[in-house]
């Protein structure tokens, strides 16, 4: 499978990937988790990125598109789904350039549909593992012990931009520089609307009929 996990900053990209990553073995690409660990690990392209992640705001093209391309080499024989990425319409671009090098088309782009409302909802309840990355949610989807990773003990975080301003700010940044970004591949043919509310699995078995169509 070769597809990109499009969709607001909350609308379950990171989980889908999970569960679809475990059901094809295809590799997930996350620039946020990405960028993350250069941040934590304070290297260059880390101290570069982490102002304009802690406001909501995307960090440069060259920097992302230099990450996405890199993971991409290094994908296997099963795919790849990309999570994040692309943002912008040159994000879409590059990213079109760099598949046809590796022959590795892409072949759909699955747009996860989530109502404002219920974003903010799950973006200020939103709790992420300082390890290992694995979601949670104050309410929808609590740790057996407060604020500890069931999967691997770590302390539980609200990261910085899941924070009511920067959650405003990056879903207005989301609707003028990421949303434009469908308009390209609905040209290309690729765009697969999905409704990403409801159970969890339920929204993965939907993905999963949207691409084999
Ligand atoms: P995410 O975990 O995908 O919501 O990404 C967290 C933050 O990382 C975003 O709010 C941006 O600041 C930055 N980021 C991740 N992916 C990209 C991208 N493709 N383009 C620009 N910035 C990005």
């Amino acid at each position: 499978m070769r597809i990109v996990l499009f969709g607001p900053p909350g609308s379950g990209k990171g989980t889908q990937a999970g569960i679809l990553k475990q059901k094809t073995g295809a590799a997930h690409i996350s620039t946020g988790d990405a960028l993350r660990e250069a941040v934590a690990n304070k290297t260059k392209v880390g101290l570069e990125a982490k102002s304009f992640m802690d406001r909501g705001e995307l960090v440069p093209d060259s920097v992302v598109i230099a990450i996405a391309e890199q993971k991409l080499r290094s994908t296997g024989d099963n795919g790849f789904i990309l999570d994040g990425f692309p943002r912008t319409v040159a994000q879409a671009e590059a990213l079109d350039v760099a598949l046809r090098g590796l022959n590795k088309p892409l072949e759909h782009v699955v747009n996860l549909k989530v109502d404002d409302e219920e974003l903010i909802s799950r973006l200020s309840g939103r709790r992420v593992c300082s390890s290992c990355g694995e979601p949670y949610h104050v309410h929808t989807k609590a740790p057996a012990r407060e604020n500890v990773c069931d999967k691997c003990g770590a302390a539980l975080v609200h990261r910085d931009d899941d924070k009511p301003d920067a959650i405003r700010n990056r879903l207005q940044v989301y609707k003028t520089q990421t949303e434009p970004v469908l308009g390209y591949y609905e040209a290309q043919g690729l765009l697969r609307n999905v409704e990403a509310v409801g159970g969890i699995e339920d929204i993965a078995n939907r993905i999963l009929e949207a691409v084999a169509k």
